[in-house]
């Protein structure tokens, strides 16, 4: 039989594609890479990396306006410049599609532009042209779902929002997710008005209890106007912007309305009815351990396979993948202890189980929680509030669950993640040496459970 053009073609450049396409292709493999968009995904693009750099912009704001004060800097603030945050991100990203292009041409792979559809179990069309490949790997992510309503083409999506011309001054944001939360802090860090709506009673579903409470509390302290069992009914325009009407009939004029109702995996046009690859109830193709689907040579990772839609995890899902097919070493991706942080304002992390799992899971548990100030605030005359909060398994004494709102959660959360991975016990905890003063010294001092 003829050799086929490639050993792996992988169809989507983002985070987990080009992570196996680059381990493929230093294993050894001849790989090919279909793109139509961006290099490097939704993460480098339109999630993640742009996200963070907003977050950082609109902390400026407080830093002069409320925090230098106490520190005896006369600081003169003149305005914000949104054209030239978002000139700079721009750059930026631009940038890094570079560095992505480069780490698939160090591999060796091919990067071929353009919409890939699975034609057969061995063959890919990408513009126009066939490539047949021993393995198919689909990585082509998520893409924003928006619900029908009246006048939903009037709303923008995280897709739009990092291209806007124009600041919005009065912004309308849809959704208690991961993308409304960060956005709600970003536009308000920013001097926007913000208004968050949120159909059920308490946003950050999945998230432990008291982290959304406390996180509420936080937002709402910062001007964000927060309100829970509240949806949009419609959206129409107006002379000068938007005009929304909520559930409870009242209605809200912005300038834009940021839909952040979850993500949905993107199968348009990718062929997979010519194989018999039939997508699950949330649209997600399914796979086995191995991220294989059941054609055998297709194999899928990332938010498409809908499993954990975070990028470190998606560039796992690639490396096990590539070890297990080009390197002999079969690797099972693991989700489970996987740590996570929302950037909102103060930020949230967390891994390990919620207080309601871990009662679903153990016999018995033990809680420990403390709320503080942080040391910074003490001159600052901030009212903001850190929590932070330990869940203990009382029979192996090990740390089932570790949470935290507050400044600089994510550094933390990510180094006591290894820790959790190693099985860490409460007592190891105690044993630990704090970093004084810190934060984070906190979770080691934390000595006497709640009173259940
Ligand atoms: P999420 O799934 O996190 O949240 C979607 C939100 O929209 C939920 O609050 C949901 O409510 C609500 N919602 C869903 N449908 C409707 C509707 N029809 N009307 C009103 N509200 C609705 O999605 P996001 O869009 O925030 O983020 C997408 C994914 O991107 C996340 O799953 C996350 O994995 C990833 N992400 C990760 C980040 C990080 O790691 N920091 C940052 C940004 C995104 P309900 O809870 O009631 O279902």
């Amino acid at each position: 039989m003829a050799e086929r053009d490639f050993d792996l073609f992988v169809i989507g450049a983002g985070s987990g594609g080009v992570r196996a396409a680059r381990f493929s292709g230093n294993f050894g493999a001849r790989v090919g890479v279909a793109e139509e968009r961006y290099l490097g995904g939704t993460c480098v693009n339109v999630g993640c990396i742009p996200k963070k750099l907003l977050v950082y912009a609109s902390h400026y704001a407080e830093d002069f306006r409320d925090a230098a004060k106490g520190f005896g800097w006369k600081v003169a603030v003149e305005e914000f410049d949104w054209s030239a945050l978002i000139e700079n991100k721009n750059r930026e990203i631009e940038r890094l599609n570079g560095v992505y292009d480069g780490l698939l041409s160090g591999a060796g792979a091919a990067h071929i532009e353009g919409h890939g559809k699975i034609i057969d179990p061995h063959t890919v069309e990408v513009a126009g042209k066939q490539y047949t490949a021993d393995t198919i790997l689909l990585a082509t992510g998520g893409w924003p779902k928006l619900p029908e309503l009246p006048g939903i083409e009037h709303a923008i999506s995280s897709n739009e929002v990092f291209f806007l011309e124009e600041q919005p001054r009065r912004v309308l944001i849809v959704g208690g997710g991961y993308i409304a939360v960060e956005f709600a802090g970003i536009f308000n860090g920013l001097g926007s008005d913000v208004v968050q709506v949120y159909r059920g009673p308490l946003f950050l579903r999945g998230f432990d209890d008291d982290v959304r409470a406390h996180l509420a509390g936080e937002i709402r302290k910062h001007g964000v106007d927060l309100r829970f069992d509240t949806n949009v009914t419609e959206i129409e325009k107006t002379a000068d912007g938007l005009r929304a009407t909520l559930t409870d009939g009242s209605t809200l004029d912005v300038d834009q309305v940021l839909y952040a109702t979850g993500r949905a995996p993107l199968t348009d046009n990718l062929g997979l009815e010519n194989v018999g690859i039939e997508t699950n109830a949330k649209g997600a193709v399914p796979v086995d351990e191995y991220s294989r689907t059941k054609v055998p040579s297709i194999y899928a990772i990332g938010d498409l396979t809908d499993r954990i839609n975070l990028t470190p995890v998606a560039l796992h899902e690639g490396s096990c993948f590539a070890n297990t097919l080009y390197n002999d070493t079969p690797m099972k991706p693991v989700h489970r202890d996987v740590p996570a942080a929302v950037f909102s304002q103060p930020p949230v992390a967390s891994v390990g189980l919620t207080e309601a799992e871990a009662r679903e899971t153990y016999a018995e548990i033990d809680v420990y929680d403390s709320t503080f100030r942080a040391l910074k605030h003490t001159l600052t005359n901030g009212e903001e509030r850190t929590y932070m909060k330990l869940i203990v398994d009382r029979k192996t004494d090990r740390v089932v669950g570790l949470h935290m709102v507050g400044p600089d959660a994510g550094e933390m959360v990510q180094g006591f993640a290894v820790a959790m991975k190693c099985g860490a016990t409460k007592a190891q905890f105690d044993s630990t040496i704090g970093i004084h003063p810190t934060s984070a010294e906190e979770f080691v001092t934390m000595r006497e459970p709640r009173k259940s």
